[in-house]
């Protein structure tokens, strides 16, 4: 099994799981795989299809996914193809007569199609293996439902002696059983991987505006040149406006969201995948098609509506291994405008507390990937060291009188008034609207002049996940006091807040030659995360002969060689075939096909 490994995807070693899986599969088992986007879930049915004798069926949802995978393995020397409506009549005769012949390993399908053919090309040749990928998809009560999913049960009907191996990224129970019974698994072994992805950052921003959203995008771009990433953004207004305004400054960037064309859809994508452009700027219509394994970051301008959601779209960074950043911005407006979405959902109860659990993940002043994997049902026993509380634990302060301030205000005004309003009274900024309501009367009127607007922001948000008040969805979004609040507002106990960090004001200071600000906190970046001793220079140049080689072909340059193979070639400087195809990642045929290019380059840039 090693030695196929290695022979066929250059790997030295299986990841947890990956050995045991593919064991149970070539002894003709049927197997269930729960593995996080970027666990390595191909391998487990890839390599057994090379064992084994005869062809593999894999049944994959998407185009794009299917193209993706044949690319890689056919930038492997594997013999796999696809079958759907992108081909023609000859494409499909030709690929007919070479499955029938057995020079197939591996048959990438349709659902569409794997029915059609059930009675026909299925029957003319001998089946390894049946692998069903994304199988969450049979599942009515998930998000990614395919009708033509729920018919599979007909391979089991008609060839109940071959293995199925059906693979998913979503965990949940409902799924699971669902993907077992439907497609009619005998005895099935299912195996659940850790959840955990700890290559990617996390990193959680609250209360940001626009015009401070817009700041940090663009300095977290400019300290990541020539890596690509996704902004995600709640509607579609805003990826136009975040796109505009990144082109503004020079950066290549893409919309994607469902209102667009699907040519303008695919052209977007294939720009991405093809590092055409930098940026995608999408709602959450993009991702499920992307395979694209060099994703270095994903930023959520808005926060999502759930863990679930949130995970998935992170997870499309680094699927290569390599260390990737996540930012989420999380402001007071979000939740406003989630929480409606969540009432007038139809499911209520379920989705406001689904993000009631992403709030507190936000809002957390411990180790966030401990509360991510705890939403999995995974228990880590310890920090990850990274993500931004690990990294910068929150100080806390004694806000009582800035809470009783704000709570006191709200009272006075009867509670009939919004944040922006009671922000108003604080600061004491005259309007209309204040006035006729006869608010500047308050006793409160611009008791809290001190506080920046944006801080009263902060504050606010805070105190409403400390549950000092509640915000009454179907009153207009007036705040209403709660007996917790009322305990703060009566002196009966005091109100911790969190020390808010003011970068622009932090960076401004330091400038000016004033005294330090923050202890520097080193961050504990486990060490596989490190860009061990790499060349840049020489990463550089790899990196472009590597996209030269991938245009030539017409195929991703992450195919070629994913980001982590090349980091290993300007850290570890082959310098012949041999040590070339020692790295990781490169098997037998690329190091034929791509050895004598790369070591050149390394020759030359290393003798100067
Ligand atoms: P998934 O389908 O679970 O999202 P993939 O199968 O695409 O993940 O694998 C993610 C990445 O990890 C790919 O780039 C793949 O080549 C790589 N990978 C898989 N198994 C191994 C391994 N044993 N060693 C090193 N890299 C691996
Ligand atoms: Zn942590």
């Amino acid at each position: 099994m090693l030695q196929t490994l290695k022979t066929y995807f250059g790997y030295d070693s299986f990841r947890p799981l990956q050995e045991d899986i593919i064991k149970h599969v070539l002894h003709q088992k049927d197997t269930v795989v729960l593995m996080p986007t970027g666990g390595g879930k191909s391998i487990c049915y890839q390599l057994p299809a090379l064992m084994m004798e005869g062809t593999a069926i894999v049944v994959s949802p998407l185009i794009s996914l299917m193209k993706d995978q044949v690319e890689s393995l056919q930038a492997n020397g594997i013999a796999a193809r696809a079958m759907n409506s992108n081909n023609n009549e000859t494409e499909n005769l030709s690929l007919r007569r070479d499955c029938i012949q057995g020079k197939i390993k591996l048959l990438y399908i349709s659902p569409e199609r794997l029915l059609l053919e059930m009675n026909y090309l299925l029957k003319d040749i001998k089946i390894s293996l049946f692998a069903i990928d994304e199988a969450h998809c049979i599942s009515q009560w998930g998000h990614d439902f395919r009708p033509e999913y729920t018919q599979l049960n007909a391979i089991r009907e008609h060839f109940p002696q071959i293995p199925i191996i059906a693979l998913t990224a979503t965990a949940d129970k409902i799924t699971r059983q669902d993907i077992v019974k439907q497609l009619n698994l005998k005895e099935p072994k299912v195996f659940i991987s850790s959840f955990d992805r700890p290559n990617l950052s996390l990193d959680v921003r609250r209360g940001y505006q626009q015009r401070e959203k817009t700041r940090a995008i663009l300095d977290f771009i400019a300290k990541r040149p020539n890596q690509c990433g996704i902004i995600y953004c709640l509607s579609r207004e805003r990826t136009v406006k975040v796109a505009e305004m990144l082109t503004k400054h020079g950066i290549s960037v893409a919309v994607y969201h469902a209102g667009l064309s699907a040519s303008a859809r695919d052209k977007a994508q294939n720009d991405f995948i093809n590092d055409k452009i930098q940026v995608v700027c999408a709602t959450i219509a993009f991702g499920m098609g992307i395979d694209k394994s060099n994703v270095r970051w994903v930023i959520h301008y808005n926060m999502p509506k759930s863990i679930e959601s949130f995970y998935q779209e992170i997870g499309r960074a680094g699927r290569d291994g390599v260390k990737s950043d996540t930012m989420l911005f999380y402001s007071l407006g979000d939740l406003v405008m989630l929480s409606k979405f969540a009432i007038d959902s139809g499911q209520q109860a379920i989705n406001l507390e689904k993000l009631n659990r992403m709030q507190q993940y936000a809002e957390s002043d411990i180790c966030r990937r401990r509360i991510l994997l705890n939403y999995f049902g995974e228990n880590m026993e310890h920090d990850c060291g990274n993500c931004d509380v690990c990294k910068n634990p929150p100080e806390r302060f004694d806000g009582t009188i800035i809470v009783q301030k704000a709570l006191s205000a709200i009272v006075r005004a009867n509670q009939e008034i919004g944040t922006r309003m009671l922000i108003a009274i604080l600061r004491g900024n005259y309007s209309e609207e204040l006035v006729n309501k006869g608010y500047d009367k308050l006793k409160t009127f611009g008791v809290g002049r001190d506080i920046p607007q944006k801080d009263w922001q902060d504050y606010l948000l805070q105190m409403l996940n400390l549950g000092y008040f509640e915000i009454a969805y179907n009153e207009n979004n007036h705040l209403k006091i709660t007996p917790a609040g009322a305990k703060v507002l009566y002196g009966q106990e005091k109100a911790r807040l969190v020390v808010i960090k003011n970068e622009e004001k932090a960076i401004s200071k330091a400038k000016k030659g004033g005294k330090k600000i923050e202890k520097v906190v080193q961050p504990i970046i486990p060490s596989f995360l490190s860009n061990e001793e790499m060349d840049q220079e020489l990463f550089e140049e790899l990196r472009l002969l590597r996209k030269r080689l991938a245009d030539q072909q017409s195929i991703p340059a992450y195919i070629v060689l994913s980001d982590k193979t090349l980091h290993l070639l300007a850290s570890q400087k082959p310098t012949t075939l041999e040590e070339f195809g020692n790295i990781n990642g490169i098997g037998e045929y690329k190091k034929e096909r791509y050895g004598k290019d790369f070591i050149e380059i390394i020759q030359k840039m290393t003798s100067k």
